[in-house]
């Protein structure tokens, strides 16, 4: 059956097919972090639906939660009519948001993808401002329509300006840590403010605390609180993204307590729904200048996606699973860079909580200037070495054949990415380092 399906699918869908290409698995039985193959194979899964399953895969609370609306005779497709099963999502929702910003919210349920929340952040943003331009970061992943896609880096009749967001390790000033932090943020500041910019004031910002697809960088709490103070002082509605970060993936709820910044939109997808499709946006209510159908679509009403999202949260809050997350994540950041010591194809190790990246670059040292041979003994940031997709698509494969799937992203497709459930066990972790340290090593052999 293994084959023939893998074979028939790879026949009969789309080029656009992407995870498909490189784990070639036929998922038939999960549980928590295990998948198990039709061919009877097993495999921890680091890759978690995109980041979607913060309680791993079937998690009895989830799936209690959905027997129980399907046992009650309650329809299942809603629209966007009010019910007790939405009332008790957006009750938990709100619980969980931060207080400065549940206080004043308001909640918008999407067409069920992040993208359709993305996009409707940005027209919102649009219509309250009356401005056009948005403003986004290099390196952001906001979806795949027209709008969220430029906003992403894609093409598209939407104005966004897109300006550096700072990083360590590729940082584009060339000096990362506080310094690359603060120069990123006034090049923002002269940019909105330098009438020759090309850079009207926009209608939002939009921003990922921590950068996922673009390959698992975090914003510095600094540099997210001076975003914060930039756009306010100018009256820019603040949009951030938290389609990945939410639900406690980080090592805090919502990843903007880290910085302890308010927003005047969040967006939200993925773990909300416990692994069904759910996005909502939720905003400042003096925001809230919509028309009636101003943003629709059919599918807002998924019953079962808000119950299986309740209980998501319901259990992490209650767990304190974003702590665990917290601690666990750091245990297993400080172990890779043990790996980095050890391998010179490891160029990186980051993340915040059980977001975690590993950066492959080329092994060989290009030659050094002297200029640089004279900064890096200054403990200068130095070069980083060129990415290498290759290799972190052989660590791929070598991890799958040691039964571990993982994830790649990054601008140049180099970083290999770990995104793990909230609830994997100390156990488990163990087995995932092991698996990658051993691909990685099998790679470089
Ligand atoms: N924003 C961010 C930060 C994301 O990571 C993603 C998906 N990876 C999206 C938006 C788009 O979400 P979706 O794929 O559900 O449309």
């Amino acid at each position: 059956a293994h084959e023939g399906i893998l074979r028939r699918q790879s026949a009969r869908e789309s080029a656009a097919r992407t995870y498909a290409r490189a784990l070639p698995i036929v998922p038939v039985r999960a549980r928590g972090l295990t998948i198990e193959g039709a061919d009877g194979s097993r495999y921890l899964d680091c890759l978690s639906g995109a980041g979607t399953l913060a309680l791993g895969h079937n998690h009895p609370v989830v799936l209690e939660a959905i027997r129980k609306v399907l046992d009650s005779g309650a329809p299942l497709h809603v629209l966007d009519l009010a019910t007790p099963v939405k009332d008790a999502f957006t009750t938990e929702l709100f619980r969980t948001l931060p207080p400065g910003f549940a206080d004043h919210a308001r909640v918008q349920f999407c067409g069920p993808t992040g993208t359709d929340a993305v996009e409707a952040a940005l027209k919102l943003a649009r219509a309250a401002t009356g401005r056009t331009g948005v403003v986004a970061f290099s390196g952001a992943y906001h979806g795949m329509t027209a709008g969220a896609l430029e906003a992403s880096g894609g093409a598209s009749d939407v104005r966004v300006a897109r300006l550096p967001y700072p990083q360590d390790y590729r940082c584009p000033f060339g000096v990362g840590g506080d310094r690359g932090a603060e120069l990123a943020a006034r090049w923002t500041e002269s940019l909105l403010d330098d009438p020759k910019s090309g850079v009207p004031t926009p209608a939002g910002v939009i921003v990922e605390p921590v950068q996922g697809e673009g390959g698992v960088i975090p914003a510095r709490d600094d540099w997210m609180r001076r975003m914060r103070d930039i756009t306010s002082a100018r009256s820019i509605p603040l949009i951030v993204d938290e389609v990945q970060t939410g639900v406690g993936r980080t090592g805090a709820f919502w990843a903007v307590e880290h910085s302890g910044i308010t927003p005047d939109v969040m967006v939200l997808s993925k773990a909300i729904g416990g692994s069904l499709p759910l996005a909502v946006v939720v905003y400042r209510d003096d925001l809230d200048v919509w028309e009636p159908s101003a943003h629709a679509g059919t599918f807002r009403g998924n019953q079962l996606a808000m119950a299986a999202g309740a209980a998501t949260l319901a259990y992490v809050r209650e767990n304190r699973l974003a702590e665990r997350a917290a601690h666990l994540g750091a245990r297993m950041l400080a172990q890779l860079r043990g790996l980095a010591a050890d391998f010179p194809c490891v160029g990186d190790v980051r993340g915040r909580g059980l977001m975690i990246g590993v950066e492959l670059v080329d092994p060989v040292e290009p030659p050094e200037s002297a200029a640089e041979a004279a900064e890096a003994a200054e403990g200068g940031a130095g070069r980083p070495r060129p990415a290498a997709p290759d290799l972190a698509v052989a660590v791929q494969r070598e991890c799958l054949r040691r039964g571990l799937i993982v994830e790649l992203g990054g601008r140049h497709s180099s970083v290999v990415r770990l995104l793990p459930p909230l609830t994997i066990t100390d156990e488990q972790a163990n087995a995932v380092l092991d698996r990658l340290s051993d691909a990685v090593a099998s790679v470089v052999a």
